[in-house]
């Protein structure tokens, strides 16, 4: 199965994953009841992870690493 990230360094990716979390490079995100369609499928949506990045004083726009 592919879900779609939202938000964070990962936005807008498409990924394999299932389950509570997906792992993408540093970033973790969560998931959520949402769906979106891209690419002719409809895709379960997650999101960055409110306290992935944020702690340690990272905007949405920067990278995890
Ligand atoms: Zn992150």
């Amino acid at each position: 199965m592919e879900v779609l990230l939202r938000g964070g360094p990962g936005d807008g990716q498409v990924v394999p994953g299932g389950g509570e979390t997906v792992r993408w490079q540093a970033c973790l995100y969560e998931i959520t009841s949402e769906r979106a369609h891209r690419r002719g499928r409809d895709l379960r949506v997650y999101r960055h992870r409110v306290d992935c990045c944020e702690p340690y004083g990272r905007g949405s726009e920067d990278r995890c690493e």
